[in-house]
């Protein structure tokens, strides 16, 4: 770890110390434990930051809850989305209501609206009960900035443009003992026109492979059997860094560690996949058969106005070499329907592609103008009626064109077993390396293990089994 994170963690294991003091004096005074919630939006690169959150204010002493009428709460919020941001306002509303029965409580505002100038104005403005503003770069600071709070009684504003350190190693809640996220890069330099998140996540930095492993082995030994390397582009990582350190390199590191059963990762970009990262997939006892390839369109008309940096055909390319090297592979997909200048024969080139590959699933969203991103100001916007009405096309051709493999039923599988099953008393639910939810029955003690299951029957998006 460099000299320069060791520092910082010594500095805010302080603050959660001082802030430990502070806690357990008012929860005397109050005769009640202190309590604190962290709402998470977004993506899953925030519930690991939210992971961070929790295990700052529990060691701090708060008792989490999930219900907002707790003490501090926190919105560790999304922008990618318009009315993301719409929705938080509309719940920070909610909250000012709960703040006029406990005048102590504390409301703090995080994540990526946080770094949004024009938003932080607002909440100055029209939401002075927010007492914390902090954005992405600066989460670990989290109890410095409460205890700055509680001592002075002053808001507390913290925005910065971006930051050098990766400060990962700080006290963790995280949501499974079996699995985790773990960062292995933050920001994204490929400005796609509809995309927020350059201007919200900064610039491209890549975390030094030996903390990455570290904190991975770290990990294992605390019982995790899967991992799941986060970045905006995980396929550009190693970039800045010295030495000839790429994302395929940083696999062949993850896959050495002892008690390590399962990596995934999320996000890679087309344009960025390499042949060498295919070849270590494929030649992986770790790494899984799935691979999310966010497409967007399937016209390289459209793709061109979305700065994607690939056409169609170099698409296709890549999903036929990665079928070639992996048949087994399971592939999902993002897709955006009615970006700007969108004609019915793009749109129709996004249904054939949905079609030509297979998905085993697609997140497909209606596109919806982003303040800040270029193609707000794009002409030839789409109307919403024509929007709404081919984004259930696409829906119904996702349904018919994507789901479980049939192939594997009848076999044999490892499925890591993930919990019990809310619907099917008795039952538990696991994931296959496919990505794909089977569901089979099974004691609870199983929970957190890889175990072998007979897969019985495919139901279309998921399958049940019996354990071997
Ligand atoms: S690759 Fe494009 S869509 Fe993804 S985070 Fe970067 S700019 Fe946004």
């Amino acid at each position: 770890m460099s000299k320069g994170i060791d520092n910082v963690l010594e500095i805010q294991e302080k603050y959660i110390e001082k802030l430990r003091d502070t806690v357990k004096r008012q929860s005397e005074e109050k005769g009640r434990p202190m309590t604190a919630c962290v709402v998470t939006f977004g993506c899953q690169m925030n519930e690991r930051d939210s992971e961070k959150l929790k295990g700052i204010l529990k060691a701090a002493g708060y008792e989490l809850t999930e219900s907002e009428k707790a003490d501090v709460v926190l919105y560790n919020t999304c922008t990618v989305r318009e009315n993301a941001d719409t929705r938080v306002f509309g719940r920070l509303g909610y909250l000012s209501t709960l703040k006029k029965k406990n005048e102590d409580m504390i409301i703090g505002l995080c994540g990526c609206m946080g770094q949004e100038p024009h938003i932080v104005e607002k909440l100055k403005k029209s939401y002075k009960f927010v007492d914390l503003i902090f954005g992405t770069f600066n989460v670990y600071k989290l109890a410095e900035l409460l205890y700055a709070h509680i001592t002075s009684g002053d808001s507390i504003i913290d925005v910065w443009e971006e930051s050098e350190e990766f400060v990962e190693l700080l006290p963790t809640e995280r949501k499974y003992g079996f699995k985790s996220g773990v960062n292995i890069m933050y920001g994204c330099d490929n400005f796609c026109t509809y995309c927020i998140v350059p201007y919200v996540r900064g610039r491209e930095k890549s975390r030094p492979v030996k903390d990455i492993v570290e904190e991975i082995e770290g990990l294992t030994d605390n019982g995790v059997v899967e991992v799941c390397l986060l970045g905006q582009n995980v396929n550009s990582y190693g970039k800045g860094l010295d030495g000839n350190v790429t994302f395929a390199s940083l696999l062949r590191e993850i896959e050495k560690i002892e008690g390590l059963k399962r990596i995934r990762f999320m996000t890679p970009h087309p344009k960025d996949l390499s042949d060498e990262v295919i070849d270590v997939m494929s030649k992986s006892e770790k790494i899984c058969r799935h691979i999310h390839l966010p497409a967007q369109s399937g016209s390289s008309n459209i793709l061109r106005k979305m700065n994607r940096n690939y056409t169609r055909e170099d698409y296709l390319l890549l999903v036929e070499k990665i079928k070639k090297a992996m048949p087994d592979i399971a592939i999902t997909t993002d897709l955006i329907v009615g970006f700007p200048g969108e004609t019915e024969e793009d749109f129709e080139d996004t249904l054939s592609l949905v079609k030509e590959v297979g998905y085993s699933s697609a997140f497909t969203f209606q596109y919806s103008k982003r303040t800040g991103t270029p193609a707000a100001t794009f002409d030839e916007q789409v109307p919403e009626d024509v929007i709404a009405e081919r984004f259930n096309r696409l829906l119904d051709t996702v349904k018919e064109s994507s789901g479980c493999n049939d192939n594997l039923t009848g076999r044999t599988m490892d499925v890591l077993v993930e919990g019990t099953n809310d619907k099917l008393e008795g039952y538990l639910s696991g994931r296959l390396s496919n990505n794909m939810l089977v569901h089979f029955k099974g004691d609870k003690d199983l929970i957190g293990k890889i175990t072998d299951v007979h897969i019985d029957e495919s139901k279309g998006f998921y399958y049940f089994g019996t354990i071997v």
